[in-house]
Order: C-alpha cells, then sequence, then structure tokens
C-alpha cells in the first residue's frame, strides 16, 4: 500500500475520477442501495430522494417488477447487447410503446433508438430536422437545456455549460421563452413577427425545439396556448416542431407526454430519463412518418437501444401506462405538492413555479436555495437546485412516493425554508 491510498472511502474519489463530478458535491456521502424514495448511504442513513435521478427514476428505485422483468432477462441469458438488431425484448418494449403510449394518442410516430443520453436523441433530432428541410438554423429558447454534447449545447441556453466548449456553439438562434419579459409581452408574437421578416437576420429556421417545462432553465412552464402558437409559427415558416419531453415527459408533469391534452402534434418528440423505468440508459426520438428519411446508420452508434432498458422499459409501460390509475395518482400528489411549496412561499413572500410533478420554489438568490438544499441534505432529504442563478429549489419526487413519505420530506424542506429563508428575513428586518 502506498501513503497516497484511501484512508476515507470518498478519498477514492478525489484522486481517482475527473473533477468534473457534480452532484456529488453536493451530496458527499457513499450510497449503496436504494428502494422506491429512498436512498441509503453505506453507514446505513436514509435520504428521502427528491432528486429522483434527475427524473430519471419516476417509478421509484428498484420497482420490484422491473427489478423482476430484468432478473429473470438476465437469468435466462437474454441478450444484454445487440446493437440494433431484432431482439424479443425490442419487439416487446415497441409493442408495448404503441399499444400503451402511441396509438391511444392518435400518434403514428416512429421510434428511433439514439446513443443511449438525452443529449444524444436531441442530436438526432436536431440533424434529421435540418436534412428533412435542407436548413441549419434551430430556433431554441432563453433558458432551455437540451444536453451537452456540441450540437444539443448550441441549442442550451446556460452559461456554466455553454463555458465548456471552448468552440463556437452555432446554428442557433435564441428566442425569447414564454413570460420571458414578463406577462405582458407575448414573445412568440416577437418570434413570429422576426421570421416573417426578411431582413429580421433570422435565417428560415430548420426546427424550433422547446421544452414544456423548463427542467434546468428554473422551472418556467409554457402555457398551452403559447405552445400552440410556437406550433402554429413552426408550420408556417416551414420549420420542424420538436419537443423535447426528455425531463417533463414519463408522468413527471402528468399524462405520459408532458403535452397531453394540449392539442399539439409535435414532428419530432425526444424521450430518455425515465422511459427505461429503472434508470438504465435509453433514449429516443419520435419521429413522424413522413420525416424518418434517414439512411440507414446515418445517426449511428454502438448504445442504441440497451436490452436490459427494453425489459424494465416495457415493464413499466404495462404497470403505469396500461390506463389512467397511475396518472390519477399522480395528479393527487402534485396538488398536495403544490399546496404544500405554496404554503411555504407564502410564508416567505416567495414564489412557486412548475407544473405537475416538477414544482419548485424560487428563493431569490442562488446562495439561498444552495443553502436550503445543504441543510436539507442534513437531515436526511436529496433535493437540487435550478435556474440561471441556482436560484429554483426544485421538488423532483419519484412519482411513486407515498403520500406520508412525500410529506416527511416537505416537513424536511418547509424546516430548511424556517432556518434558512427565515435568518435571513430577521437579518434584513
Ligand atoms: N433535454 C432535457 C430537457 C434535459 O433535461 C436533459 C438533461 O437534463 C437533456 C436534454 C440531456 O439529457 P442527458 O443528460 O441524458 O444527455
Amino acid at each position: 500500500m502506498t501513503a497516497s491510498a484511501s484512508v476515507t472511502p470518498l478519498a477514492t474519489f478525489d484522486r481517482v475520477e475527473s473533477r468534473v463530478r457534480s452532484y456529488s458535491r453536493s451530496f458527499p456521502e457513499m450510497f449503496n442501495r436504494a428502494q422506491g424514495a429512498t436512498l441509503y448511504d453505506i453507514a446505513g442513513n436514509a435520504y428521502t430522494d427528491f432528486l429522483a435521478g434527475c427524473s430519471s427514476l419516476n417509478y421509484g428505485h428498484n420497482d420490484p417488477d422491473l427489478k423482476a422483468a430484468l432478473i429473470d432477462y438476465v437469468a435466462s441469458d437474454g441478450i444484454a447487447h445487440g446493437l440494433d438488431m431484432f431482439t424479443s425484448a425490442k419487439k416487446r418494449f415497441l409493442d408495448r410503446f404503441e399499444r400503451f403510449i402511441l396509438k391511444p394518442r392518435g400518434l403514428d410516430h416512429r421510434v428511433q433508438f439514439t446513443g443511449p443520453t438525452g443529449a444524444n436523441a436531441v442530436e438526432a433530432a436536431l440533424k434529421l430536422a435540418r436534412k428533412v428541410t435542407g436548413r441549419d438554423n434551430v430556433i431554441s429558447f432563453t433558458n432551455g437545456f437540451h444536453g451537452v454534447t456540441l450540437g444539443a449545447l448550441a441549442a442550451t441556453g446556460n452559461g456554466k455549460h455553454r463555458g465548456g466548449a471552448s468552440t463556437p456553439l452555432s446554428g442557433v438562434t435564441r428566442a425569447a421563452f414564454d413570460g420571458y419579459y414578463g406577462p405582458d409581452i407575448n414573445t412568440a408574437d416577437l418570434l413570429d413577427s422576426q421570421l416573417s421578416d426578411p431582413s429580421s437576420g433570422i435565417d428560415a429556421p430548420a426546427a424550433i425545439i422547446v421544452e414544456t417545462v423548463q427542467g434546468e432553465g428554473g422551472l418556467n412552464a409554457a402555457s398551452p396556448e403559447w405552445l400552440r402558437q410556437i406550433q402554429d409559427i413552426a408550420r408556417r415558416h416551414g420549420a420542424l416542431f420538436i419537443i423535447d419531453d426528455i425531463q417533463a415527459g414519463c408522468g413527471r408533469t402528468g399524462g405520459f407526454f408532458s403535452f397531453d391534452g394540449m392539442g399539439l402534434s409535435p414532428d419530432i418528440i425526444t424521450m430518455a430519463k425515465s422511459l427505461s423505468g429503472m434508470g438504465l440508459p435509453l433514449a429516443v426520438a419520435l419521429i413522424k412518418p413522413q420525416y424518418d428519411i434517414w439512411k440507414p446508420a446515418e445517426h449511428n452508434g454502438t448504445f442504441r437501444g440497451n436490452n436490459h432498458a427494453f425489459v424494465t422499459a416495457a415493464a413499466a409501460l404495462e404497470k403505469f401506462w396500461a390506463d389512467d390509475g397511475f396518472a390519477g395518482k399522480v395528479a393527487e400528489k402534485a396538488d398536495y405538492l403544490a399546496r404544500r411549496l405554496e404554503a411555504i412561499a407564502d410564508d416567505y413572500g416567495l414564489r412557486v413555479k412548475g407544473r405537475g410533478m416538477m414544482l419548485g420554489i424560487e428563493t431569490g438568490s442562488g446562495e439561498q436555495a444552495s443553502a436550503i438544499c445543504k441543510r436539507c441534505f442534513e437531515n436526511g432529504l436529496i433535493i437540487e437546485t435550478s435556474g440561471s442563478f441556482d436560484e429554483v429549489v426544485k421538488v423532483l419526487a419519484p412519482l411513486t412516493i407515498t403520500k406520508a413519505e412525500l410529506a416527511a420530506g416537505l416537513d424536511v424542506l418547509e424546516a430548511a425554508f424556517g432556518s434558512v429563508a427565515g435568518s435571513h428575513r430577521a437579518a434584513a428586518e
């Protein structure tokens, strides 16, 4: 053993892992077990998880039915990796996706398995829109987040992430998201007039890409009317309308798609995060058939369609999306969450943002929000921030969390606001 060998378990990470790691800085414990809405560290301490893998664990950690399906599949020597060859696991997933998700919504989108990250689904969507239209420019929105590979990063607003590129991020024009200039200015009208003016300096777009609720950008929720107007603008100006549902989808804001019931018909939908149901990597671009003009292997990758993820994703669709029961229960929890957050926000003159089970409180400063999250962690609650200045404390609890667990986690959050926001208020008075 050398003198530099680890003396505490965390020393290994400091010594060996890249400095790029981030969440482990906010939650500096080592975890080894998780079930439902609870994570355990190696000392056996329990933490309620209000981060849920950044919405990758909407059905909680290690759902027993998803886990059983995966164990059975592995135990029977099911294919783990099959490139994009036909496998029974892929067929089962596609059949379930068609039956429970596409058909009931009258959708006939083709399913493209991209590389396994959300960013790669976005890369595929942007490449395809450019290929279909023969145009380069893409419109994305202020505070939007679409991933950190170069194409997706160009569409991302966040300055910290953009700063990591060290190369020009091109091919994207930024438009103002719904409400960016306050409630009295319709930013869709602004975009429409710019695109209608051949001398506005904005090249005709290949696509308009939007999140219905900006997950990383501060939980800004677009209204259905605004989204319909953006879709209409895309159609009139010959651009594809892309909804990035990577964080807001899979039940997080209500239905399976975050835009369910809004009268929208996106040309491309990107999904990842909770699609596999169990935190396994799986991402897709859903493409209207007339735009599925890829040549074989044009958007390639070794890990397109993870068979273990197909197994758990199919099990998740069967368990949670075969009828409306799950969405109904999520809506009840979302109402409770909204009431509790409104009560906390009212106490401190703050504002609740977001939609469904994707809600948070704008605290006014990143410093305050991170102090609140730190206090929560000390008291057994994992929760993170969002927004331009990390000023929003964001609740992303698993959708399967019990009411009692949700209430207990919110009690910890309320107490953290009391000690941090309360003391800031006292100091100001
Ligand atoms: N799009 C949205 C809306 C996201 O929230 C994210 C990740 O947070 C991404 C794309 C990128 O996904 P990934 O981190 O899997 O590349």
